[in-house]
């Protein structure tokens, strides 16, 4: 059976493997194709080689705010190489470095003891996940999820807010690079209002299959992007140890839905 994961991360982000690794990965849990969505950056496909494992389609994954709350908007099927899309990506990469500094300060404000912070790797799009690992090894935290919860998550006293960028121009951008956009994981917004709001901007689909969701929950959101006449992707956000309870493919969409959203000449073989 085809089975497509629309939504991992590689280590040009926050995820484990790199994209060779991810693509060896989802052959062997059976997966026919993948996308890689790392947040803010395209780095993965610049140094694929030739005769994939399995099928790989083109992903990013937004950061963007919505009235200050963030929002993930995933971009498919986009120009590659793309300029709007790769200096967005340096303006951000670099936005977040600078965030993580002032985390990072924070915490060394609060008295911990933590090792230098390194953000030199080129390419590497960082995020509070990195801190995360950080106060794991210094034994702040137990695992990666323990450190969200004591010291990285919103409303936590080092937290500090992501740079600044609406979910229009994070549509706005993804149509501009000729890609689709999408509404990741909408579930996870527990904002009803801000969720209609959300879904009346020019989207093109919504992520209505999601790790391990219940599955009412999935139609729910299948019946909505029925309603609207959007495209509907699945994926499960794999990220490797760092979000054990996400498997790779533990949500997918099947082949149909997935030519829906690629285009033949834009997927890697
Ligand atoms: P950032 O982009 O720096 O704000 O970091 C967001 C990323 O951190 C998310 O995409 C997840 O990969 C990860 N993350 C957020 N919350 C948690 C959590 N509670 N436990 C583990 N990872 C998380
Ligand atoms: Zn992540
Ligand atoms: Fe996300
Ligand atoms: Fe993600």
């Amino acid at each position: 059976m085809f089975r497509a994961d629309l939504h991992c991360h590689s280590n040009f982000s926050d995820g484990e493997y790199s994209p060779k690794e991810l693509l060896e990965r989802a052959k062997e849990a059976g997966l026919s194709a993948i996308v890689i969505t790392d947040h803010d950056s395209i780095a993965a496909y610049s140094e694929l080689g030739e005769n994939l494992p399995v099928l790989l389609g083109r992903g990013i994954e937004l950061s963007c705010d919505h009235r200050e709350i963030p929002v993930h908007i995933l971009g498919y099927d986009f120009e590659f190489p793309s300029k709007v899309l790769s200096d967005h990506c340096a303006r951000h990469q670099e936005m977040r470095k600078e965030r993580l500094e002032e985390i990072y300060n924070n915490l060394i404000k609060m008295k911990m003891h933590l090792p230098p912070l390194d953000l030199e790797e080129e390419k590497k799009s960082f995020g509070r996940p990195h801190l995360a690992e950080l106060l794991v090894e210094k034994g702040y935290a137990k695992d990666v999820q323990h450190a969200f919860k004591l010291f990285l998550r919103e409303g936590c006293p080092a937290y500090v807010k992501g740079p600044s960028f609406s979910v229009e121009a994070g549509i706005d951008l993804i149509h501009r690079a000729g890609g689709k956009a999408f509404l990741a994981h909408p579930h996870l917004q527990k904002r009803k209002n801000l969720l209609r709001e959300l879904i009346a901007l020019p989207i093109d689909g919504i992520e209505c299959y999601y790790a391990k969701i219940p599955s009412h929950q999935e139609q729910h959101w299948v019946r909505i992007a029925e309603d609207k006449g959007l495209l509907i992707s699945g994926g499960s956000d794999f990220h490797g140890m760092s979000k054990p309870m996400s498997p790779f493919g533990s949500s997918w969409v099947d082949e149909e839905r997935f030519w829906k959203i690629f285009s033949k000449d834009r997927v890697y073989v």
